[in-house]
């Protein structure tokens, strides 16, 4: 047993996990790294982690003050956890189509929320551009200053991935691993994990999981960005190629509809006991999909995002799944008591 010297060392060194079912399916070892084992439960807080080390390196961000992002939610809950262990402020710009879990759990860490209608992020009062102008006005009235996390284009949150998970990976397996699959919000974590793997050996095929509404499965097909349909799934579906995706080195890329995620995420819970988000579905399916592509035999990593009871009120509540025309797990509609 080890020792974690406090929450900011106990953000990483997560665990691989044999995803049973899909492997048995594919005659390939799928393998989820539990990400949702962070302490603030998602992938996310290795980014968090990262941007706070780098602003402080750089003298941007000076005690007591104050982080500013847009954010989905995970890497607010990262980024809010984090500074209050290093004594910092959170302010944090979440659109109001996200879970009321995730803003629940910003506000019991602490952070001042901003809440706003989800508009394209062409739209000059999209979350990302108004957390941005929010941090430059606070950076002026604060007394110890504040930052802007800036999750989409400050390439510290890659480093993360660079520096921790794509290492991670390797080394646990001994550099035994074939493929890398995952989803992009920010693209940190798939391009900063397969360029850590990359690096290792060229060998390694990277894809991407998107989900429709996304524009990156087009762009990684066909070379144009675009975006077609919609998708459930939260903290995924990009739009553009962010700095932290430039230069991402990808060889396949997946289109998940909804109907295939969702049961995927209901199969990991009833069948292996692993209640995990939306978007984890995304990802597990995309390394089932690599696997069929590979043939048998090879070892497929992916990421198992958060945990998920961030969703309940979504993702496993049969009204809300219904309205969407998805299927419903039978033990949703269950009573909740057992007669005996
Ligand atoms: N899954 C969930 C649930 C997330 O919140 C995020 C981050 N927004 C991701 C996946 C994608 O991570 P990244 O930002 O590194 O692309």
């Amino acid at each position: 047993m080890q020792v974690r010297s406090g929450l900011v060392d106990a953000i990483g060194r997560t665990p691989l996990i044999r995803l049973n079912r899909a492997s048995e399916a594919t005659g390939c070892e799928i393998l989820g790294k539990a990400e949702f084992m962070n302490p603030g439960q998602s992938v996310k807080d290795r980014a968090a982690l990262w941007i706070i080390r780098d602003a402080e390196k750089r003298g941007a961000l000076r005690p007591g003050g104050v982080i500013v992002e847009g954010t989905a939610g995970n890497t607010g809950i990262g980024l809010a956890l984090v500074a209050n262990a290093l004594g910092y402020r959170t302010v944090i710009v979440i659109p109001d189509t996200q879970s009321d879990e995730k803003k629940q759990m910003l506000r019991l860490a602490g952070a001042e929320l901003v809440e706003v209608p989800a508009v394209p992020y062409k739209d000059p009062n999209n979350y990302v551009k108004l957390s941005g102008r929010l941090a430059e006005e606070l950076a002026k009235t604060e007394a110890n200053g504040a930052i802007w996390a800036n999750q989409f284009d400050n390439v510290a949150n890659r480093q993360a991935h660079i520096d921790s998970t794509g290492p991670e990976i390797w080394d646990d397996l001994g550099g035994k691993v074939d493929g890398f699959v995952s989803a992009v919000g920010t693209g940190g974590t798939l391009a900063g994990t397969a360029m850590a793997l990359k690096e290792r050996s060229k060998a390694v095929k990277v894809a991407l999981a998107d989900p429709p509404g996304a524009a990156l499965y087009s762009y990684y097909t066909t070379g144009e960005l675009k975006a077609e349909g919609s998708s459930i799934t939260e903290g995924i579906g990009q739009g553009r190629i962010t700095a932290n995706l430039e230069d991402a080195p990808v060889d396949f890329a997946y289109q998940i509809p909804d109907e295939e995620s969702v049961r995927i995420v209901f199969d990991l819970l009833e069948h292996e006991g692993l209640c995990l988000g939306g978007s984890t579905g995304v990802n597990v399916a995309g390394a089932i999909r690599l696997a069929k592509e590979l043939g048998p035999g090879h070892t497929i990593v992916t990421v198992l995002c958060d945990y998920g009871t961030r969703y309940q009120s979504k993702l496993f509540n049969p009204e809300f799944l219904r309205s969407k025309e998805l299927p419903v797990p039978t033990w949703l509609e269950r009573p909740g008591t057992v007669d005996l």
